[in-house]
């Protein structure tokens, strides 16, 4: 699925952070269902140590990154 240029407009990959067209920078897009699938991985793998301090700080992390990679570009 490609996504417009924010410079000109053309269609350009989601992974893609510099535009053919234009030149101009565009940040690539991480899908949300990325993170969470590494979010369940580290909490599985916690949860089966048993450390539930160290659950609650990566998942705090974790928000913190998700919030990160959804926030608007400047
Ligand atoms: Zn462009």
């Amino acid at each position: 699925m490609p996504r417009p240029c924010q410079q000109c407009g053309r269609a350009i990959g989601r992974t893609v952070e510099t535009c053919p067209n234009c030149g101009a920078f565009n940040r690539a897009e991480r899908t949300l269902w990325v993170w969470l699938a590494g979010g369940a991985i580290v909490l599985t793998l916690f949860l089966a140590l048993g450390d539930i301090g160290a659950v609650l700080q990566v998942a705090g992390d974790l928000l913190r990154q998700i919030h990160a990679a959804l926030a608007p570009a400047p």
